[in-house]
């Protein structure tokens, strides 16, 4: 009876999945891991307000591995707890390089995993870490995604209270898609919100736009309500970027404005301070 589920097809996913696994655990030794930066933006000017780190795989057969892949099996094989303070690790030392390089620096957001915020010790083990880069955790923030966070709430409250004690800025990730009820919003101590990209992407979609955009003129008037700063994730198009500058929204990250970048790239642009972006003068 058990044949019945055990197909071909799940033996070639199970492989598939210890294979990225053993992989994962070499790429640590083989320093395969770093780190892209992507601009968040003020909308109407193009300035540069902080940077995102998101985590990059360079396999040598296999070339860039998207974190979708493998961020879910550092999960799900308690590598996280590797992989989290590494990312951490290369953030600040780059935060360290560009200040002796006299580049003037924003402040860069790290994401956390559910499976590292439950973690015992979390808010020394940064605070640690950002001591010993001689920087500052106004250098820094954390994203945390909805999801993570309403797993176990109380100590999540907990938790991230601690690390805004220490002065480290805190965004709740990919909003709208888990299921934060608006009093436990309220308990968390977050000073921004991001809107998810799902959203964004049916803005001057023909279908689905008048649902997406009632959801996203909610979020910003939330922000407003609850004095949280709003992100718009994954703006790609000038609609989208006009629609929420109409509605209030100011600051956005995507590839309208930028890329995630290797830091010699973000460099440049953090020296100019402003991203040339397309329409940047276009027109209202
Ligand atoms: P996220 O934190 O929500 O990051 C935003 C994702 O949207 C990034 O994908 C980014 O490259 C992508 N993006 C940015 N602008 C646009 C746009 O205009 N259009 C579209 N279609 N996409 C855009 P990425 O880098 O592949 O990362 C995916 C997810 O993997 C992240 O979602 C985050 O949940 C996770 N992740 C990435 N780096 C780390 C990390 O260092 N630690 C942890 N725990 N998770 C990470
Ligand atoms: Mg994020
Ligand atoms: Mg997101």
């Amino acid at each position: 009876r058990l044949s019945r589920f055990y197909t071909p097809t799940l033996n070639r996913e199970i492989l598939e999945q210890f294979q990225l696994e053993q992989a994962l655990r070499q790429a640590f030794e083989r320093d395969e891991l770093l780190l892209h930066y992507q601009p968040r933006v003020e909308i109407d000017t193009g300035r540069i307000l902080s940077l995102e780190a998101l985590v990059r795989w360079n396999h040598p057969d296999w070339g860039l591995v998207s974190p979708t892949r493998f961020i879910p099996i550092a999960e799900a094989t308690g590598l996280i707890l590797q992989l989290g303070p590494l990312v951490l690790r290369l953030a600040c030392r780059q935060i360290q390089q560009w200040r002796a390089a006299g580049v003037p620096t924003v402040p860069v957001a790290v994401n956390l995993s559910a499976g590292e915020l439950y973690q015992e010790g979390l808010a020394q083990q940064i605070g640690d870490c950002v001591a010993s880069f001689q920087i500052t955790p106004a250098d820094l923030e954390f994203e945390i995604t909805e999801s993570a966070a309403m797993r176990s709430i109380d100590q999540a409250v907990a938790i991230l209270s601690n690390l805004r004690d220490k002065g480290f800025a805190l965004s709740i990730d990919d909003f709208g898609t888990g299921y934060a009820s608006l009093s436990y919003l309220n308990r968390l101590p977050m000073q921004a919100i991001k809107i998810d990209q799902s959203f964004l992407a049916e803005i001057g979609n023909v279908e689905r736009h008048r649902q997406s955009a009632a959801i996203v003129k909610a979020i910003v008037g939330l922000g407003a309500t609850l004095d949280l700063h709003i992100i718009a994730e994954g703006v790609e198009t000038q609609a989208q970027r006009r629609f929420l500058l109409e509605h209030g929204c100011q600051v956005a990250q995507g590839y309208l404005f930028a890329r995630p970048m290797p830091a010699d790239r973000i460099e440049p642009l953090l020296r100019a301070c402003y991203l040339p972006f397309d329409g940047a003068d276009a027109p209202g």
